[in-house]
C-alpha cells in the first residue's frame, strides 16, 4: 500500500483541463449558433429566418423542410415547432459597412459577424444578447434596443397593475421600432435571438401561449374537413394529430406555472368552443371517442386481453 510507484490522483489532477475544454466547446457552440443555420447546418446566409424560440435559419432551409419533414433527420428535432413559413419571419439585418479586419482572411472568416445592430454597431456574434421584433422582424442588440426606447414605463404601470387586479398588457403602450416604426409590444414582441436555456423555456411557453391565442376557425374548419373526409378508420390519424404540448418542467417558477395554468384555461376555452360550433354530425363523430360506451369496450377487450 502506497509507496509502490502508483499514484493516487486526486480531483485536481482529474479537473485541472476541464474549464478549458468547456470553454472551448462553449466558443464552438456560440460559433455554431450564430454563424450557422440550425437546421442545416450551413453557413448562415440571407434571407435569414428566426422561428419563435429566436433560432437562426437559411430560409431555403426551412421550405425544404417544410416541403419534406425528412429533409434533414433531426428536422423534427430541431423546428418540429414550426408548421408553416408564417412561423418564422425573415429577420431584417443590418449588414457591417467595415470590412473584417484583415487578419480574419481565411481561416477565421466564418468568424467574422456578417451583421451588426444598426442602433450601436455592435457585432451580433454571440458575444452579447440580440433581440428581434415579432411585428417587423428589425434586429437589434438587447442593449442597443434598450438605450434607444429608454426605461420600461410599464414596470411601475405593472406593479399598481397587478395590485388593483387590472390587467396591464390591455393598456400596454405600444413602443415604435427605431428602424421601421412598426409598432409593437416590448412585453411580448422581443423575442431574444438564441436565447439561453432557461429563456428559451420561456419562449416556449410564449409561443404556446400566442398560438392558443391564434383565431380557430381555420384550423376548426380543417379538422372538420379531416374528420369528414376519413370518416372512418381514422382514428389513429386523428389521434396524432393531436400534438401533445410539451408537459412543462415542474416548479421552475411561479411565473411559468402561471402561464401555463392560463394556457391550459385558454386551450381549455378553445376546446369548448370548438365543440359548440361543431355540427351534430361531426359531433357523432366526435362521440365515439368520448362516451362511456366506447370507453368500456376498451375497457372489455382490455380485460379479455388480460385473461384470455
Ligand atoms: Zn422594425
Amino acid at each position: 500500500m502506497g509507496n509502490d510507484g502508483g499514484s493516487i490522483p486526486d480531483r485536481r489532477d482529474l479537473v485541472r483541463n476541464k474549464p478549458k475544454a468547456e470553454q472551448a466547446d462553449k466558443a464552438n457552440q456560440t460559433r455554431a449558433k450564430w454563424f450557422f443555420c440550425a437546421l442545416s447546418k450551413r453557413l448562415l446566409q440571407e434571407p435569414i429566418v428566426s422561428c419563435a424560440l429566436g433560432k437562426l435559419y437559411n430560409k431555403d432551409a426551412i421550405i425544404e423542410y417544410l416541403l419534406d419533414k425528412s429533409a434533414y433527420g433531426d428536422g423534427e428535432e430541431i423546428c418540429g415547432h414550426i408548421r408553416s413559413l408564417k412561423d418564422v419571419k425573415t429577420l431584417k439585418l443590418t449588414a457591417r459597412s467595415t470590412p473584417p479586419p484583415a487578419a480574419a482572411s481565411d481561416a477565421s472568416a466564418t468568424e467574422v459577424a456578417q451583421f451588426v445592430c444598426p442602433l450601436n454597431l455592435k457585432e451580433m456574434n454571440g458575444a452579447q444578447p440580440f433581440v428581434y421584433i415579432l411585428s417587423c422582424a428589425c434586429v437589434f442588440s438587447q442593449a442597443g434596443l434598450r438605450t434607444v426606447l429608454g426605461p420600461a414605463p410599464s414596470s411601475k404601470e405593472k406593479s399598481s397593475g397587478e395590485e388593483s387586479g387590472g390587467n396591464s398588457a390591455d393598456n400596454e403602450q405600444l413602443d415604435v421600432c427605431p428602424q421601421c416604426a412598426t409598432k409593437f409590444s416590448r412585453s411580448s414582441d422581443i423575442l431574444t435571438i438564441n436565447p439561453s436555456v432557461e429563456e428559451e423555456e420561456r419562449m416556449h411557453m410564449a409561443m404556446e401561449l400566442r398560438r392558443s391565442k391564434e383565431p380557430v376557425k381555420s384550423k376548426a374548419k380543417k379538422r372538420k374537413a379531416d374528420a369528414e373526409e376519413n370518416s372512418s378508420g381514422s382514428k389513429k390519424k386523428k389521434g396524432s394529430q393531436t400534438v401533445p404540448s410539451p408537459s412543462p418542467a415542474p416548479a421552475l417558477n411561479s411565473t411559468i406555472s402561471a402561464t401555463s395554468r392560463a394556457l391550459s384555461s385558454s386551450l381549455a376555452a378553445e376546446e369548448a368552443k370548438r365543440k359548440a360550433g361543431m355540427s351534430d354530425a361531426v359531433k357523432s363523430l366526435y362521440r365515439g371517442k368520448d362516451d362511456a360506451p366506447r370507453k368500456e369496450t376498451f375497457m372489455t377487450m382490455g380485460t379479455f386481453t388480460r385473461y384470455a
